[in-house]
């Protein structure tokens, strides 16, 4: 028995410890997931994942009104990373992104910073350090996400990305030509 308790302090002690280490900064590292083919789409409402979804123009209107079942959203997301996909004709095996939605600009902004002190915060970004792409939902676009799947795409398929410049070239490109 006393064998046993001290067994059982062990087993409590490494508990406390490995969830010091796993615990989230705050309350916003909370996300919840929705898989899609290539990409985790992270988020911390239902709301947020409904605005994200109609601002991406996945929502339909139906007969019975406004169609905002959250399986629109990896329809409309797979559809946008078919598509850049094709129009680069890069599919890269390997390619799997998370998607992280921000409620507004200036939560985005908190995010941007940790990446960079300079230039402005854009209403999404990727980083192909963290194989994610962060997104303010208050102002995305259909083309503002081809865009930045598009970066994602490029990172994956060449073994050494090409220069900013050339990459930015190719992922406006594939924005401006994304439904055509
Ligand atoms: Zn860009």
């Amino acid at each position: 028995m006393k064998g046993h308790a001290a067994f059982l302090l062990i087993i409590t002690s490494f508990f406390s410890f490995s969830l010091l280490f796993t615990t989230p900064v705050s309350a916003a590292d909370d996300w919840k997931v929705f898989e899609a083919n290539c990409c985790s789409i992270k988020y911390q409402t239902d709301e947020h994942l409904r605005n994200f979804t109609f601002r991406i123009g996945g929502f339909k209107f139906t007969s019975e009104g406004l169609d905002d079942n959250p399986a629109n959203v990896k329809i409309k997301v797979d559809d946008v990373m078919g598509k850049v996909q094709s129009i680069l004709d890069m599919h890269p095996a390997d390619l799997h992104i998370s998607i992280l939605l921000y409620p507004d600009h200036s939560t985005l902004d908190r995010i941007f910073r940790q990446f960079t002190s300079t230039g402005n915060t854009p209403i999404a970004f990727y980083s192909h350090k963290t194989k994610s792409i962060y997104v303010d939902i208050s102002s995305v676009t259909d083309g503002v996400l081809g865009h930045e799947i598009a970066h994602a795409v490029i990172n994956f398929y060449f073994v050494t990305p090409p220069p900013a410049k050339m990459q930015e070239i190719l992922a406006q490109y594939v924005d401006l030509h994304l439904w055509d």
